[in-house]
């Protein structure tokens, strides 16, 4: 069982995993506005194995490409704990920095890395795109 939390302590959050989910890291602009920082760290888990506690807001919007984003946030503290999206049924995407255990994240891959900061090194041995990841690669380099 895999935990974590908001910042203010006031949500709570287990993962049904037996280890950390993947992560991947998200170099977006979106992201960096987002997150008010330089990348987004994103733990992909399917959405029934979430159980949350606490005053949790949601948060919808329309992509540009027309899916529903559906986005969790503690109502106290705004921290943004995890998303769903219409386009990807079935799948959450966690905000990785929320996990109890986030010291031992492992990014698997980087995404959108034409708009990383350019002080960000990456390193040789974990796979970077321009933009999004091509589905299928994408899935291959997170379920390995
Ligand atoms: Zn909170
Ligand atoms: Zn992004």
């Amino acid at each position: 069982m895999i935990e974590g939390g908001c910042r203010c302590g006031a949500c709570r959050y287990t993962l049904a995993v037996e280890q950390l989910p993947p992560v991947y890291c998200c170099h977006c602009r979106d992201c960096q506005t987002w997150s008010g920082s330089a990348f987004t760290e994103q733990a992909v888990v399917r959405e029934d194995a979430i159980e949350a506690t606490g005053p949790i807001v949601d948060y919808r919007f329309t992509s540009p490409s027309g899916s529903q984003s559906f986005q969790r946030l503690c109502g106290t503290c705004h921290t943004r704990l995890w998303n769903t999206n219409s386009a990807r049924p079935g799948i959450a995407v966690v905000r990785a920095g929320t996990l109890d255990a986030s010291d031992d994240i492992v990014p698997r891959a980087h995404i959108w890395v034409k708009r990383k900061q350019p002080w960000v090194v990456l390193g040789d041995d974990v796979p970077a795109f321009e933009e999004s990841a091509p589905p299928a690669e994408f899935a291959a380099i997170l379920m390995r």
